[in-house]
Formats: structure tokens, sequence, C-alpha cells
């Protein structure tokens, strides 16, 4: 079934001409008026809907149901991800809302080889904002994952909302799997470092406004792996049905 991300408020029984985006994707995908599809606008739950008109200036669809399917985690996951080399960071992006992550900030920390531009950064940020919906689309997500502009390490460590911090690093002593399992399932932040890793100084910040360090093993992952890494840990260990 396919599934569009539809930029316009939706209500069953209406008529609704697709907005470009989504008109443009059916006209790839070379849907036929008739055929069946779903619609969610990031706001919560999705819409089954059929194709009544499609043509090169638009198309048309019946807005027939509503289903109120929810496909978040039960707690919301922070991804704090050092801005990574050239466009890893894409990745980073779509796996993490693959895996559910419900917010991803993006942060310059010492070591971070990539620097951009005020004006370079609102590209990205667009092109992200677009794998956002392009993930979310694929993988049945239904709202939509916040993502906040980049910020400089040090201050997103100065001004972050208390909840488990834990801070990944191959040299903590404690795992993250030990602490998942002796912790409730709750909200909370993961930071990942750059290639480079944290510096000794940004390491002793966190630490001092709460963060925990922990490890998931003593080989060394890339940037873009831990984030993956992580979540999926805390989702094996936490999202466990048999009690
Ligand atoms: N040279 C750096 C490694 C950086 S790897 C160092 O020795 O610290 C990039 C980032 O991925 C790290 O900052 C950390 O957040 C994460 N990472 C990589 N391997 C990890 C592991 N085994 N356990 C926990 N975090 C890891």
């Amino acid at each position: 079934m396919t599934r569009l991300y539809c930029n316009a408020p939706l209500a069953i029984n209406t008529q609704l001409e697709l907005p470009a985006s989504a008109a443009r994707h059916t006209m790839v995908l070379r849907l036929r008026p008739g055929d069946d599809i779903t619609l969610f606008n990031g706001e919560g739950g999705e819409y089954s809907a059929k194709i009544v008109d499609i043509h090169k200036h638009g198309t048309t669809v019946d807005i027939i149901s509503f289903q109120p399917r929810e496909n978040e985690l039960p707690y919301r996951v922070t991804l704090v991800q050092s801005m990574p080399e050239a466009s890893k960071m894409d990745l980073v992006i779509e796996k993490a809302i693959e895996l559910g992550v419900a917010r991803i900030c993006p942060v310059e920390s010492e070591r971070s080889v990539v620097r951009l531009t005020e004006e370079r950064a609102e590209k990205r940020a667009i092109r992200w904002k677009s794998i956002i919906i392009a993930s979310s689309e694929q993988s049945g997500r239904n709202r939509f994952a916040e993502l906040d502009d980049i910020t400089p390490f040090k201050k997103w460590v100065e001004s972050h909302e208390s909840q488990p911090t834990l801070m990944l690093s191959p040299h903590a002593k404690d795992s993250l799997a030990d602490w998942a399992f002796h912790n409730q399932p709750q909200d909370v932040t993961l930071i990942i470092g750059p290639e480079g890793g944290f510096s000794r100084e940004e390491e002793g910040l966190a630490v001092r406004y709460g963060a925990i360090t922990v490890s998931l093993g003593t080989r060394i992952l890339r940037t873009e792996t831990a984030g993956m890494a992580a979540v999926s840990a805390l989702t094996a260990i936490w999202n466990r049905t048999d009690p």
C-alpha cells in the first residue's frame, strides 16, 4: 500500500486535490483511478483514500476512513549527533527515523570537521526535513520527529532538558545494556561524538551536567553506526513483550 505524506488538513468523506509533491508521487508511482492509498499529515493517525482522478496537473482523492494508528516508541528518544563528515548526517537521520527516534539535535563539537555557514545550514535543514518525511512514509510513522537547529555542543549541554542523558563512549566502564536493564523505559537522550570523539573537556562538561557515559563494547564504531546501534539496543531491551 502506497503511503504518502500530505501537507494538508485531512478529513473523512471529503474529496481532496493532493498538494503538488504528493500528486507528483502518485504520477511517479503510476497509480491509477480506483487505486487505494494511505495518507498522513504528520499530526498522528492515517487516512485511507481512493484515487478518483489523476493527470498531469493534479491528483484528486476521496478520503474514506481514518485509523488512529500510532507507531511511536512508548518513550521518546532524543538523538544528539555531532556533525559528521560530508553527507553522513543524511544516513543518520534516515536510520534514526526508521528506528523510532523522536527528536534529532545536530551539534557542532570541538572535533566536528564540518562547519556550515548559516546559508548552507538552512539548505541542509530543508534536505533533512525531506529525509524525515520520506523515512516516515517508508517506515509507517504518522508523526514527524522534531529536528533542532545545529547548535554548538557546549551550548546544548548547558540548556538541555533534564531526562536521563547517556553519552556514548567506547572508553566508558558501564555498558548501555546494563543501564537499560536497570532502568525502566522512559524518555532518554543519547549523545554521539564525531569521528574524532569528544574532547576530555566536552566529556567532563556533559558529566557535570548529569550525563552518564556508557559503552556499546570495545570496538570503535563509526559515528554514523553508534546512534543506530544504541537505539536498537534500547529497543531490544525495553520493548520485550515477555516481562
Ligand atoms: N577516536 C574516538 C572514537 C570516535 S567514534 C575515541 O577514541 O573516542 C565516534 C563516536 O561514536 C564516539 O564519540 C562515540 O559517541 C560513538 N562510539 C563509537 N564506538 C563506540 C562504542 N564502542 N561504544 C559507545 N560509543 C561508541
